[in-house]
């Protein structure tokens, strides 16, 4: 995937939502390649300076469903995109590395989520919380005075996340490991 150019996801081009499901989908794809098709150019007239621009839209029209339109290959688009997302993240401002011991934890009581802070230098905060967490695969596990990390899904498991910052541009890696040491 290029990641210089912002270029349009397969999304952008099916006019669709990442989270829609195939009948959506399609119905988007069909509505877009009618529009597009070949045929119905040739009963408009004046069209040859656009012909170029129109056809190209129609095979990425096409492009975008053949992926998509496809499980498998849908589930590997998502994964590139999201890769190419999270790089593209990365490489902006990160202020500092930490891990989950150099943040303030907050216990809410007797709820099951665990929120940590660390303060940001404009004042603000960088915050996570285990419902977060436990989103990328990773299980948190208290006991007395300490709290262990576990991980539930290997497949889809970052070993950092970034935290952007409550107020200003300034983010933090969050670095996970296993050992709660
Ligand atoms: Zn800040």
């Amino acid at each position: 995937m290029d990641k210089k150019n912002i270029k349009e996801t397969h999304y952008e081009v099916l006019n669709v939502k990442e989270d829609a499901n195939y009948e959506e989908i399609r119905a988007s794809y069909r509505s877009a390649a009618l529009s597009l098709h070949p045929d119905k150019l040739l009963k408009t007239s004046d069209t040859s300076s656009s012909d170029q621009a129109i056809s190209e839209k129609f095979l990425k029209v096409h492009k975008a469903w053949e992926i998509l339109s496809d499980a498998t290959s849908r589930l590997i688009y998502d994964k590139e995109l999201k890769n190419s997302r999270r790089e593209d993240f990365l490489a902006s401002e990160v202020a500092e590395d930490l891990r989950l011991q150099d943040m303030t934890v907050e216990d809410a009581g007797e709820s099951e989520t665990l929120e940590w802070f660390y303060q940001c230098r404009c004042g603000d905060y960088f915050s996570v919380d285990s419902l977060e967490l436990q989103k990328i695969g990773y299980s948190l596990v208290r006991d007395e005075n300490s709290i262990s990390i576990f991980i539930l899904n290997v497949d889809t498991l970052p070993g950092s996340v970034i935290l952007p910052c409550g107020s200003c541009s300034l983010k933090v890696r969050l670095v996970l490991s296993m050992d709660n040491s």
